[in-house]
């Protein structure tokens, strides 16, 4: 094989792929398939055409990238230190901990979040982001994205106009980063206030307001935990005590998150709502009427206790659905195949049905689906003419795959893939990942500081590791 980076960067003309199996998503499959793109697009999709100028990729799969709509890459550095606790003081014990890292910190902690993408497929990523340090991640690691910058304020103070300067402030610098390093056409900025919890009614209008005028899309946690039900159905549990702990106002508001984002101006065709675990029929009539997508993250959901999205009932609405792998505090790894497959054994377990959805299905809402959720279908999330040329390549000759890489390719990528059946990454048809190789960033040294925060992080907020291990049983 030879240096496929190397070859991509250098090309002088067409690049031709071909492989087993081309996946379109938008189309038919195609066996014995060939892509071909230049400049950074996609010029033909189809079948292997015969003359031997393709380069040939054998028993694999070439579809679209991923498009992970919901993550948050900074949060990297804290896997695996806030396990198996409920949500209220998961959250609680996560937010604590951030105090302790420096932008320097966010930013390996972010960019070997990125990595992990690229080595898993991921392309394109909707990142809710703290300290703006996913910008440089993306645009060092050559990913694309959408960086939805958060904002939090449920106290009466700092007055909302004061915080809309800081909102404004922060997006221009993440603008002047992404202009330095080339990547503004790569990566787009959006906003995140947070969660119906963390952010005041007058705020979200705000913000709201700001999105439509800015033309920014939105993401929002919604409906996530029983915690956030209890808050908003019945005025109590875990949220509403920390509230009066620290002298928040909070009346009863007898309603959904959904209805009350819905409320509060939250909800609009630029909104992205996260996880809508807990939405009734309902709520998925304001999520639809409002014209919002959804990020679905039942990995996340599942592993944190919150519950089980009503999956079927959001695509019966023809709401646009993408995965979401979620942070790794609470996803843990990058693996779009499981995130697939949770996605899959959730919706009919939670109908039972096995067409609650079909593995065709689980492959959209993972590319075009993704797409749809974060406004780029026009450019991205499917194998066409004309689209850029971001896809991954999945070897589907593992044991694990036998036989069915060489006669059922759908089944193969959704029931029995890994993320480290992926051995190539484009983007803009440039290598993110090469057979273990990421040809544009040191993880090596990525792992060595984000070690060194790591052990910082545990020193420092011993306190709060300690409380959150006692939640353990
Ligand atoms: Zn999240």
């Amino acid at each position: 094989m030879p240096d496929l980076t190397d070859l991509l960067r250098n090309a002088d003309g067409p690049v031709r792929l071909k492989a087993r199996w081309v996946l379109p998503i938008s189309g038919p499959l195609f066996e014995d398939g060939e892509v071909a793109f230049e400049g950074g697009k996609l010029t033909y999709v189809g079948k292997a055409r015969p003359d031997a100028g393709a380069l040939d990729l054998g028993l694999a799969a070439i579809l679209p990238g991923f498009i992970n709509v919901h993550a948050h890459i900074e949060y990297t550095v804290l896997r695996g230190l806030l396990e198996d606790m409920p949500f209220f003081p998961w959250i609680r014990a996560l937010t604590g901990l951030k105090t302790f890292l420096s932008a320097d910190d966010w930013i390996t902690s972010a960019s070997l979040g990125a990595a992990e993408m690229a080595a898993a497929g991921v392309t394109t990523i909707g990142d809710a982001c703290d300290a703006g340090a996913t910008v440089s991640a993306l645009a060092s690691s050559g990913l694309r994205g959408t960086v939805f910058r958060e904002v939090f304020g449920i106290e009466p103070s700092p007055p909302v106009a004061q915080t809309l300067d800081i909102l404004k402030r922060q997006l221009a610098q993440m603008t002047s980063t992404l202009v330095r390093s080339g990547a503004e056409g790569r990566v787009h900025l959006g906003i995140s206030p947070h969660a119906p919890y963390t952010v005041r009614a007058e705020l979200f209008e705000a913000l709201g307001d700001f999105a439509d005028q800015s033309g920014y899309l939105q993401t929002i946690h919604l409906a996530e935990s029983p915690a956030e039900e209890a808050l908003f159905q019945i005025g109590g549990g875990p949220f509403k005590e920390m509230f009066d702990r620290r002298g928040i106002p909070w009346e009863i508001k007898n309603i959904s998150p959904i209805a009350y984002a819905k409320q509060s101006g939250a909800l609009a065709a630029s909104t992205l709502a996260v996880h809508c675990v807990h939405a009734t029929d309902d709520d998925i009539t304001l999520l639809a009427n409002a014209g919002a997508s959804v990020a679905h993250c039942p990995r996340s959901n599942g592993k944190l206790g919150a519950g089980l999205a009503p999956l079927r009932a959001l695509k019966a609405r023809g709401l646009d659905i993408g995965l979401g792998t979620d942070s790794m505090v609470s996803g843990n790894s990058v693996d779009f195949f499981e995130e697939m497959r949770a996605a899959v054994y959730g919706a009919r377990a939670r109908e039972q049905d096995t067409q609650a959805l079909t593995a065709k299905e689980a492959l959209f809402l993972a590319t075009l689906g993704g797409a749809r959720a974060l406004h780029r279908e026009r450019e991205l999330g499917s194998l066409e003419r004309g689209k850029q040329a971001d896809l991954c390549v999945v070897r589907l000759d593992g044991i694990h795959h036998a036989p069915a890489g060489d006669d059922s390719p759908e089944a193969a990528l959704v029931y029995s893939a890994r993320a480290s059946d992926v051995c190539l990454t484009l983007v803009d048809g440039q290598a993110v990942y090469d057979h273990s190789r990421f040809p544009t960033l040191d993880v090596a040294r990525l792992r060595q500081s984000v070690g060194t925060t790591r052990k910082k992080v545990r020193m420092e907020g011993e306190k709060i590791l300690g409380e959150a291990n006692q939640r353990r049983k």
